[in-house]
């Protein structure tokens, strides 16, 4: 990460430290996740207009009907997928603005993240290359049925919510991965699925709200 890059001074620093505190308080623990997030400067991720207020606990609109997930839900994903250890190959679905996707690649070693409206990939794209994010490789699809030929891997986040599970993405994981994603039309819940010797286990962990997943590229 390019900590040059214009705009990010010491006052962003210090107010990402202030939301690192109340990410802490919120209960989340692994000291890895915190710094990463610490270190990325989430109001570039965001319109001119809306940078007060990027480091507040809040979804904040990216255009296109689509949202910047709030810090406490990055947080909470990249907790439960890292499960306390270092990841290698993640598949991310959904990058939107790519904020995510820059947390995930200081907490993993290849980050494919893919994005079916082509003017955030786009976006995502160009800030990401000018962060200096080299380990974050974005691809303009439509990631339902996740990436066949960029896996297995060892960790799968959604950005959306699906009605249900995917099985061919879930036979993207290797043996012993984590895939964190939200479920359900209505009301939704964050699942937590592990895939073991013998199949697969499902843990329901918290309500949430995100935005739906769509098909097909726009
Ligand atoms: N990861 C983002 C969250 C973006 S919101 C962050 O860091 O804030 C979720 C994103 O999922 C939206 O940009 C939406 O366009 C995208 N999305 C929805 N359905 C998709 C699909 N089938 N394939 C890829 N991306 C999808």
């Amino acid at each position: 990460m390019n900590l040059q890059h214009a705009g990010i001074g010491m006052t962003s620093a210090r107010t990402r430290g202030r939301m690192i505190e109340r990410l802490r308080a919120q209960g989340i623990r692994d000291e890895a996740v915190l710094a990463a997030i610490g270190n990325v400067p989430r109001h570039l991720f965001v319109d001119e207009a809306l940078a007060g207020r990027a480091y507040d606990d809040v979804a904040l609109p990216i255009n296109y009907g689509q949202t910047i997930s709030q810090p406490w839900i990055v947080a909470r994903m990249l907790e439960v997928l890292r499960n306390g250890k270092p990841l290698g190959r993640v598949l991310e679905i959904g990058t939107g603005c790519g904020y995510q996707a820059a947390v995930l690649a200081q907490l993993a070693q290849e980050v494919y993240s893919v994005e079916r409206i082509q003017p955030l990939y786009e976006r995502a794209r160009k800030l990401l290359r000018e962060l200096k994010v080299r380990n974050v490789i974005l691809r303009h699809a439509d990631g339902s049925a996740g990436l066949a030929d960029a896996g297995p891997f060892d960790g799968i986040v959604m950005a959306c919510a699906a009605p249900a599970l995917s099985i061919e993405l879930k036979a993207q994981l290797v043996v012993g991965g984590r895939m964190v994603l939200p479920l359900g039309t209505g009301e939704q819940f964050l699942y937590l699925i592990e895939r073991t010797e013998q199949g697969f286990r499902e843990t329901r962990l918290d309500a949430v709200k995100f935005v739906p997943l769509l098909t097909g590229k726009v």
